[in-house]
């Protein structure tokens, strides 16, 4: 492969032009409407190419990304899962997508309808009793939700509750999101297997504490079994537990936070929802409350009247507001297809399968790499790395080798439970061929790393680019193509 193609402003050429308009319209009439003081004078560099150029430059361009829709990409805790392409097509309808956000409502009946119907899909998933979906991603999510449980606790007058409890296991965003809410994080230790020690959190429950945030599964794909019991002793102190249901996967229309006893969560849609994420965005966090923290949620709020009209209402005791209009509404269509194609019974087969296809491979793989917790685990789990570390091949060595299969590694060196960790996620839409030909490759590379370790230690060797400086890579990002160039 090439190190770059030759980009837009290399093949640019004066005078040539991929588009023709009339020039009537835009260089004399148009112009008259815009004020002189606001048109160029001269105009902007911008390449001079064909419309053959400018087609190959974005699919060249396109080519270069790894992406669920090119290979298998078992990045734990991230759920990447194949998005269907009808959901793309319904939510770029144009009765959608030319909508405003300060419109009246009676003219936006069809979006609000979907916006409250996937409101209430939610609800009955999470078996809470309403959600926002005003949050923008999952940790928008988190903050919204420890801001209703704040708001809670000063409702009732109970200022002195200021402290959240975190497992150590927990996602970073968690303790992030509840410094940001203004919270102060009060750390329980997890045992081995990631869970929650209830000896510990017993003597951590006292009448400073605002609540707790877990997740369940948790971070390492276990079973939270104890969780109703933790519901109970928190309830009894008057706290509040909060779920990241970032990861809720597993337990779709299976198993309901709500029932476990939760009492406000959030859901990633851009994860266990299948919509395309990953390098920053768009994402959507609703946020689901149970019955006696309703009116706290974020405003504005999508309501139905009796005689079926959609409304927008601004609540009184609501927390305040935490997004521009109603959020990410892209995304909210692309879930409510997708949640409209599987249906009420065929969604509760993605948890089993996703469980399914993780304990497949963990098993299949248990010889070469090193299985921290046996047991079954849900739609994820953590190897320690190579189980033969004798060679010196690491963790990142193994994720790098991956891409010259043509696989997208792991989420790796999280959690920071172990030192080499390796969270794989395969998640639901990959067929048993797949997942074999990620097993064999991952054995191939356990072998390699035996025999001929330099091999695994410098890949990758056939990607585009080779092994990353990862901190001046994040630090001095090369953005244009002179420097590209110069680089090469
Ligand atoms: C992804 C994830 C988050 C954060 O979600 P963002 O949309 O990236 O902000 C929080 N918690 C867990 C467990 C996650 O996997």
């Amino acid at each position: 492969m090439k190190y770059y193609d030759k980009l837009i402003f290399e093949l640019s050429r004066p005078g040539r032009k991929g588009y023709e308009l009339p020039a009537d319209k835009f260089e004399t009439d148009g112009l008259k409407e815009i004020p002189a003081d606001l048109l160029r004078s001269e105009s902007l560099d911008l390449p001079e190419v064909s419309e053959l150029d400018v087609v190959r430059h974005y699919t060249n361009l396109s080519n270069k990304n790894f992406g669920v829709d090119t290979g298998f990409y078992p990045l734990g805790s991230c759920t990447m899962k194949y998005n269907p392409k009808i959901n793309e097509e319904l939510c770029t309808l144009p009765e959608f997508t030319s909508l405003h956000p300060l419109q009246n409502p009676n003219s936006a009946q069809g979006a609000l309808e979907v916006y409250y119907n996937l409101q209430r899909a939610l609800s009955s998933l999470a078996g809470l009793e309403e959600f926002t979906l005003n949050p923008y991603a999952g940790a928008h999510g988190e903050l919204t939700g420890l801001m209703v449980m704040r708001q809670y606790h000063k409702m009732r007058g109970d200022h002195k509750r200021t402290k959240v409890i975190v497992p150590d296991s927990a996602h970073g965003t968690n303790p992030a999101s509840a410094m940001v809410a203004g919270l102060d994080v009060v750390v329980v230790k997890s045992r081995p297997n990631g869970s929650i020690d209830i000896e510990d959190l017993k003597p951590l429950l006292d009448d400073s504490i605002a609540g707790i945030m877990m997740t369940n599964p948790n971070t390492l794909g276990m079973f939270e079994t104890e969780i109703v019991e933790i519901a109970k002793l928190v309830h009894e102190a008057g706290g509040l537990l909060y779920y990241d249901g970032a990861n809720l996967n597993p337990l779709l229309g299976k198993v309901r936070p709500g029932d476990m006893g939760f009492d406000i969560m959030h859901i990633n849609l851009h994860k266990t929802f299948s919509t395309p994420h990953g390098g920053g965005g768009p994402g959507s966090g609703p946020v689901g409350v149970a019955k006696h923290l309703v009116e706290y949620l974020p405003n504005p709020r999508v309501k139905k009247s009796e005689d079926g009209h959609f409304y927008v209402d601004f609540g009184k005791d609501s927390l305040g507001s935490v997004s521009t209009f109603f959020g990410n509404f892209g995304v909210m269509m692309r879930a409510y297809a997708y949640i409209l194609t599987l249906g009420k019974e065929n969604i509760r087969n993605v948890g089993p399968m996703a469980t399914l296809n993780a304990n497949y491979i963990k098993e299949s793989l248990k010889d070469d790499y090193l299985l921290p917790i046996e047991g079954v685990c849900k739609h994820e789990f953590v190897f320690d790395g190579l189980k033969d570390k004798s060679t010196g091949v690491t963790t990142l060595n193994v994720a790098k080798r991956l891409l010259d299969y043509g696989f997208h590694a792991p989420t790796i060196y999280f959690p920071l439970l172990f030192h080499e960790s390796m969270m794989i996620e395969p998640t639901e839409t990959e067929s048993l061929e797949t997942l074999d030909e990620f097993i064999e490759v991952m054995h191939k590379v356990a072998k390699e790393a035996r025999e001929t370790p330099e091999e695994v230690i410098n890949a990758p060797l056939t990607t585009l680019v080779r092994k990353l400086d990862e901190t001046s890579a994040a630090k001095n990002p090369i953005l244009n193509y002179k420097d590209l160039k110069n680089q090469a």
